[in-house]
């Protein structure tokens, strides 16, 4: 019987520092999988350089050269990390059976790969990588996090909790997310709607190898936004909600300060009336910020322009050879 083919997608954005011991590792590990029979030997590396600036990509075309499992797709400009993941998996569809996602930075245990392919071979479409413990993050990053996850679940996003960009799909796993066409792709939060089954493996998060961060705090509050307002309108009924409140508020003082007239203190009410003025017009200043979040959705979703444009595919090259 043939083997799965599995190709693992890794966006790298100014990454040259840490690639070349990724490499290393994404290479022993294809090796112990291919020794187990768990995997085509066939099986590559996809580097989805997301636009950098620095040697990136130079580096990825002489590890192609060289090296059997590794090939990479170069993308024209700055995509994203979510961008390139999804740029990576498009590539990767066709020819694979199974394709996991990682970073490139080495703070997911690239070992934790072969688990995800011995739960694949036990029958699971998608295998989440779940972090064990975070204390390499900054205290700062986790706490963020933590607070993110919360929050998504109070407002009905189901997300896997400590679990990133780092899983296997499985072919009809993969075809059916591709089947997700939106412009704002929050892919983590994507994957648990595809159903199928599905397990964890849990793993130890490391530090980053080398480089810093590419997600500073502005690109993470960005991302955040993202992830509620792709996939609920509780926001919006939060503030539906607030209006039906202000209105009866508004009517309770309607009724005193018509009671007011009648008894004939009249000019005495200026206070409140300049004080539900302002709570007034305060909320429709939010409502209004809030409608516009989610018109400017629609604005990009209605246009429907590519997430990517690949530039050049050595992976497809390569196996066209
Ligand atoms: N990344 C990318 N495009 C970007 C930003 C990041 O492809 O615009 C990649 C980056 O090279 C890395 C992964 O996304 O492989 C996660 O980024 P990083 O490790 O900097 O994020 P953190 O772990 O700090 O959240
Ligand atoms: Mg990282």
């Amino acid at each position: 019987m043939k083997k799965p083919f599995l190709s693992i997608v890794v966006p790298c954005y100014n990454e040259e520092e840490v690639l070349n011991e990724t490499t290393k590792q994404l290479t022993e590990v294809l090796m112990t999988l291919t020794e187990r029979e768990l995997i085509d030997p066939e099986s590559k590396v996809i580097y989805v350089d997301d636009g950098s600036k620095d040697a990136t990509w130079q580096l990825i075309s002489e590890k192609t050269a060289e090296n059997p499992y590794i090939s990479g797709v170069k993308l024209s400009r700055n995509f994203g990390h979510q961008g390139a993941l999804l740029a990576g998996l498009n590539a990767a569809y066709e020819k694979s059976d199974c394709v996991v996602s990682i970073d490139a930075d080495l703070q997911d245990d690239v070992n934790a790969i072969i688990p995800f392919v011995e739960k694949f071979h036990e029958g699971f479409d998608v295998v989440y990588g779940v972090r064990g413990k975070r204390d390499t993050d900054t205290f700062f990053k986790r706490n963020t996090a933590l607070g993110f996850y919360r929050f998504m679940d109070k407002i009905g996003v189901k997300l896997v909790p400590n679990h990133a960009d780092f899983r296997l799909l499985s072919k009809r796993a993969l075809k059916e997310f591709l089947n997700y066409k939106e412009e704002n792709m929050f892919i983590r939060g994507i994957v648990p709607l595809l159903g199928f089954p599905s397990t964890k493996v849990y793993y130890d998060r490391n530090e980053r190898f080398a480089g810093e961060s590419k997600y500073p705090l502005k690109k993470m509050i960005s991302f955040a936004i993202d992830g509620i307002t792709s996939f609920s309108i509780v926001p919006i009924r939060m503030l539906f909600s607030l209006g039906v409140i202000m209105f009866c508020i508004g009517i309770g003082i309607g009724v005193y300060a018509l009671i007011q007239k009648f008894i004939g203190h009249v000019e005495s009410g200026w206070t409140s009336l300049m004080i539900s003025l302002w709570i007034v017009g305060g909320i429709q200043l939010l409502a209004i910020g809030v409608l516009g979040e989610y018109v400017g959705k629609i604005f990009k979703e209605v246009k429907g322009r590519p997430r990517y444009t690949i530039e050049e595919n050595l992976f497809e090259e390569k196996m066209a050879e």
